[in-house]
């Protein structure tokens, strides 16, 4: 491992400065991903700035509905939060579906939204790949590809992100509130991540010398019957093949408003926008949500090892809603 400077923020204002001062400097939170990746010499800074003392820990309703969640919130105490608990239940299951206990424990809401693909090649410096090294190639796209993605991808990259809270927050339409040195900003959660287009090295839209502060989470009459629903190749501290974080408001057996959001298919939470609309005021049955199922696979493509991820994908959504509509 590089050697590198370690530094503790004092207050916001500081770690921004810190940052902008120092172009290979990281901040660090619970350091569960960028730990593992400075190991595997993935990530080398020159220092890490520790945000964690900073006051950003609080989940807090928002004066006008909704839900202030402070970068710093530890995913288990957000998933087990009574405000997410009544009004989210899709975030709380997506968070307690990721990782270990002893993870979520240390995992923050910032360092989550910011964690990289799992895609074996970016770890393993023996191979090409893009988002490691522009230009050195994918060892993913003729090579092993069973956890790669199926929407969105380009000729540079075929990862996915990781991420489950991150789908259910695209579900939920949040917004990320950042700090730079020049001010705060918003970023919805969907234009929050990219696609990998022919930079497969940039994972988000955030600034270098940018910091989350927050994530607010709206009012969504919708939010209060949802679930997420992660299938993965054993039952707990596995990476999502395919999830769907689904939320779904009936009334007189009619689809009012419906949320469809999907996790391990992209290079960033994948939200099916033209399957909700499909479906809206349609009457809540099999062939709806069929419907809705084959409109949000309708552009997938699949390589050697994940195709079948498409029907995988088809048949997650189906569940989810069958379960939403049983309940
Ligand atoms: Fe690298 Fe992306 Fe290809 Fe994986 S899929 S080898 S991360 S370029």
């Amino acid at each position: 491992m590089r050697p590198f400077e370690y530094i503790r923020a004092a207050t916001i204002q500081d770690a921004v400065r810190a940052k902008a001062a120092s172009p290979d400097a990281k901040f660090l939170g619970g350091g569960t991903n960028l730990v593992d990746l400075m190991k595997y010499g993935v990530e080398q800074p020159g220092q890490l700035i520790d945000v964690t003392r900073l006051p950003l820990a609080a989940v807090e309703p928002l004066p006008g509905g909704g839900v202030r969640i402070g970068a710093l919130v530890r995913n288990s105490d957000l998933a087990l939060h009574p405000l997410i608990v009544k009004a989210y239940p899709v975030l709380s299951e997506a968070l307690l579906a990721g990782a270990s206990p002893q993870l979520r424990n240390m995992a923050t809401t910032a360092g989550n939204l910011m964690q990289r693909t799992r895609c074996y090649y970016f770890y393993d410096s023996a191979f090409p790949c893009n988002k490691r090294e522009p230009g050195s190639g994918c060892s993913a796209i003729g090579g092993q590809n069973r956890i790669h993605a199926i929407l969105g991808q380009s000729a540079s990259c075929i990862a996915t992100h990781p991420s489950d809270m991150a789908v259910a927050m695209a579900a939920l339409d949040a917004v990320v509130k950042i700090q730079g040195p020049d001010g705060t900003r918003s970023i919805p959660i969907v234009d929050f991540h990219r696609l990998p287009g022919n930079t497969p090295q940039l994972d988000t839209n955030l600034q270098p010398d940018e910091l989350i502060v927050a994530v607010d989470i709206p009012p969504a009459q919708v939010a209060s019957r949802s679930r997420y629903l992660k299938v993965r190749d054993r039952a707990s501290y596995a990476f999502a093949l395919v999830s769907v974080a689904a939320a779904i408001d009936v009334q007189n057996g009619r689809i009012r408003d419906s949320r469809i959001a999907l996790g391990g298919v992209a290079h960033k939470p994948w939200r099916a926008l033209e399957a909700e609309r499909a479906v809206a005021g349609q009457p809540l049955s099999a062939a709806t949500l069929r419907k809705a199922a084959d409109v949000a696979m309708s552009g997938a493509k699949g390589y050697e090892h994940n195709q079948f991820k498409i029907e995988l994908a088809k048949r997650t959504i189906l569940r989810a809603f069958s379960e939403l509509s049983d309940a």
